[in-house]
């Protein structure tokens, strides 16, 4: 007979991999599948410094070891792109990969988000060939050049400090007359010296120069103060928002206007044995700390419900 699992996680971010650690501490036999690499966004973020216990830790550090804590725990880490939930008629969850299913008493969805394309003229074209939506990943491109960063929030804010490390400048394009970051990260901007700020500026479109193979950014059309101008950039880091990774449970749970997964305090969804934790829920707070906060919230709810 095909074995039943007591609990399946999608992501193993710092949500999922919380909530696998008080799984398996409950004797649950849990698998989290994870189709890129543990950690998630935090993979992708270069310093930690809102994470209690380590005043500054890389997310790759962070990441590890969460993961090595979630193995020794007992948890199955196996790669799977989740593509289907299915709640069956005897009350289990089947979990599709493609090829290989997975049966479940109950599933945690905890696939975060996705960022969010600022849907100008040459930005898919240019994506990858001038155009970044990761720092981490291409800033060391960016040796002694010129960069923009676009948005307002944390990540553009982090992210604008971190490439200033490479960079010889970088302008933040804010699309209104305020940051939306916190105070603590937007001081630490303006007091760069590679760093410009540009307020009520957008982006209009992304003009590439040579063709085929040979593509790349070579200027932004952009509207600052109502002028508009072409402005010269090597690279483009895009940080304007997320989306949630919800796709998979639209037509399962009850979702906000924005596709954030409702849940409850305890992370349970509309429907019984799926629970949602991190950034994927309609959460006030988007952080590594309350992502782990829900993963352990969602596991305990799920144990006193079996309990009962
Ligand atoms: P965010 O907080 O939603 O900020 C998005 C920024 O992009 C805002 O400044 C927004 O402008 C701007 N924006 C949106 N659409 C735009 C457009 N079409 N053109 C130009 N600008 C646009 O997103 P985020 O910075 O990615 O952060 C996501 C979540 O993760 C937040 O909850 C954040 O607090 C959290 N986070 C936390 C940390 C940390 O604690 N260290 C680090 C990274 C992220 P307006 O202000 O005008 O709306």
């Amino acid at each position: 007979m095909e074995e039943v699992l007591d609990v399946v996680i999608v992501g193993a971010g710092p949500g999922g991999m919380t909530a696998g650690v008080y799984a398996s501490r409950a004797n649950l036999k849990v698998l989290i599948l994870e189709k890129g690499f543990a950690g998630g966004q935090m993979m992708n973020t270069e310093e930690i410094e809102n994470y209690p216990s380590y005043n500054k830790i890389t997310g790759p550090q962070l990441s590890n070891l969460m993961l090595n804590h979630s193995i020794a725990s007992g948890v199955i880490h196996q790669y799977g792109d989740v593509k289907s939930i299915e709640k069956l008629e005897n009350g289990l969850f089947n979990i599709n990969c493609g090829k290989s299913d997975f049966k479940a008493k109950t599933v945690i969805l905890a696939t975060g988000t996705n960022h969010l394309k600022l849907g100008a003229d040459g930005e898919l074209e240019l994506s990858g060939r001038g155009i970044s939506y990761c720092a981490v990943c291409d800033g060391g491109f960016y040796k002694n050049k010129e960069l923009v960063v676009v948005g307002g929030g944390d990540s553009a804010v982090e992210e604008a400090i971190y490439l200033t490390r490479y960079a010889s400048k970088v302008t933040v394009l804010v699309r209104g007359n305020k940051f939306k970051a916190q105070p603590i990260l937007v001081d630490r901007l303006l007091n760069n010296d590679k760093v410009t700020v540009m307020y009520n500026t957008t982006v209009n479109r992304f003009v590439e120069q040579g063709s085929g193979f040979n593509k790349i950014l070579s200027y932004l059309e952009i509207n600052s103060d109502g002028q508009i101008f072409d402005f010269k950039v090597d690279g483009a880091f895009i940080y304007i928002g997320m989306k949630p990774n919800s796709g998979l449970v639209q037509d399962l749970v009850k979702l906000d206007g924005s596709g954030y997964v409702i849940t409850d305090s305890s992370m349970k969804t509309s429907l019984a044995g799926l629970y949602a934790i991190g950034d994927v829920r309609n959460t006030p707070l988007r952080q590594i700390i309350s992502a782990c906060g829900d993963g352990s919230s969602a596991t305990r709810s799920h144990i006193t419900n079996i309990l009962n």
